[in-house]
């Protein structure tokens, strides 16, 4: 089996990732999160904030809302160019990403003839109020960015930050995707990352390269591998007119390398087009020189689901007959299992319960007392708990616990007492 296969296959048996709508036959490029998957996005996304916005005072975090006023995408220019080329079949009416195919005329699904190119609008269409019509079209959010653009002027007006400075946003994205079968890596809603980075126009180069940095740092931060990470440059083709210089990072996946985050010097296109659009003066005030500007900006956007991805490919391993993902203990959604020896022995589960008890307090624990311990540590190194901790008949005697390490086996006696801290060093480390 290929590795995508397998980790699709253990991300459904574990409660990972299910296939969205599973029960009526699915929903193509939809996918649900079961309890372990929604631990590890949280985990990434809790983390991305605590080092972007909780670490850095000069960046403010948002939450805005996911349908906005359509004038928003008029003035970002998503209405009119949020586009791929696609062709439909003339049998089947797929469609399909014109600059994706390998034979432009036949049809990939059915053989069918093709149209020719066209443009169609990649954003979801709704209606707000009774009627169903123009006026009161709105659209799903396709970006977290534009949000961060309207709401300048109330960063602004409320915390008076110096410059640069930045707002980030972790929110749901939504497009309406037509290439289909690449699992999370590209689905009709996604989760994304963003920090609009507000800058004087001079020495955006300096500013762009450090954030090149900082995504290539967070990408190995939690556990891609470095050899299968690259950065690629935008042709001036390829690049959208206002940016001057676009990179992505991109993974190495079994298929070849694509892109997991994008990295964007936007100038002040956004602002500038806002402020036409709306009226109002998105301009930034020096406090010190009162001096007047419209701020550049530079703009790393990440995905969750595109972090989550290669994340769980890179953890992936297959050693002595056990199944491991060898997540970053700070990603794991269980940081330590918990068992007592015997379920049937009362005094080793009540002892173990009161282990589990108290170290659920900080963390995220699991609790398994079925079966051997050899079947428990084999399905705790499939989900990747980093440790096993286990209460045996010396516990009751000396309050010392079986520690087992994921990666290596190895065991080790500690004192429960010292469980936690023991815990907490090796996550943090
Ligand atoms: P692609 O070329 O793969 O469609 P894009 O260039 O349109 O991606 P951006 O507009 O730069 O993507 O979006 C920023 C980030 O949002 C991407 O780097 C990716 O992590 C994430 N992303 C975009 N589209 C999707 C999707 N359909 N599913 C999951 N994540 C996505």
């Amino acid at each position: 089996m290929e590795l995508m296969d397998k980790v699709t296959a253990l991300a459904k048996r574990r409660g990972i990732i299910y296939p969205g709508s599973e029960i009526y036959g699915g929903l193509a490029n939809t996918y649900d999160f079961g309890p372990l998957g929604v631990e590890l996005k949280n985990n990434i996304k809790r983390l991305w904030w605590k080092r972007f916005v909780e670490g850095r005072p000069e960046i403010y975090g948002i939450d805005g809302s996911v349908i906005a006023n359509p004038k928003i995408w008029e003035a970002s220019g998503h209405i009119e160019s949020f586009v791929d080329p696609l062709v439909e079949c003339k049998a089947c009416h797929r469609r399909f990403r014109a600059d994706q195919l390998t034979d432009s005329k036949k049809c990939p699904d059915c053989g069918g003839e093709l149209t020719d190119p066209k443009m169609f609008n990649g954003m979801f269409k709704t209606y707000i109020g009774a009627t169903e019509d123009e006026g009161s079209l709105a659209y799903l959010r396709p970006e977290t960015a534009q949000n961060i653009f309207v709401n300048f002027s109330n960063i602004v007006n409320t915390f008076s930050p110096p410059m640069p400075f930045g707002i980030a946003q972790i929110g749901k994205a939504f497009r309406n995707e037509i290439t289909t079968g690449q699992f999370i890596f590209r689905t009709l809603e996604f989760e994304q990352m963003e920090i609009e980075y507000f800058i004087r126009a001079d020495g955006w180069e300096k500013v762009f390269d450090s954030w090149q940095e900082e995504l290539m740092n967070w990408a190995q931060f939690v556990g891609i591998k470095k050899e299968k990470l690259r950065f690629r440059e935008h042709s001036e083709k390829e690049r959208s007119h206002y940016s001057k210089k676009t990179v992505d990072l991109e993974y190495e996946f079994p298929g070849g390398f694509k892109e997991i985050y994008g990295l964007a010097y936007r100038g002040d296109y956004d602002l500038t087009n806002h402020a036409k659009h709306s009226g109002q003066d998105l301009s930034y005030r020096d406090p010190q020189s009162g001096e007047k500007f419209v701020p550049h900006v530079v703009e790393p956007s990440l995905g969750v689901e595109r972090t989550l991805l290669p994340m769980l490919l890179d953890s992936y391993a297959e050693e002595e007959g056990r199944v491991i993902l060898k997540l970053k203990p700070a990603f794991a959604p269980y940081k330590a299992a918990v068992f007592p020896l015997l379920a049937n022995k009362e005094d080793l589960v009540g002892k173990a319960r009161e282990v589990f008890e108290m170290l659920k307090q900080k963390f995220y624990i699991a609790w398994d007392a079925r079966g051997n311990i050899g079947k428990r540590y084999f399905a705790q190194d499939e989900i990747g708990t980093p440790w096993c901790i286990t209460i045996d008949f010396d516990t009751l005697k000396d309050e010392t616990v079986t520690l087992r390490d994921r990666d290596t086996t190895k065991q080790e006696r500690v004192s429960v007492d010292k469980l936690s801290q023991y815990l907490e060093n090796k996550i943090a480390s």
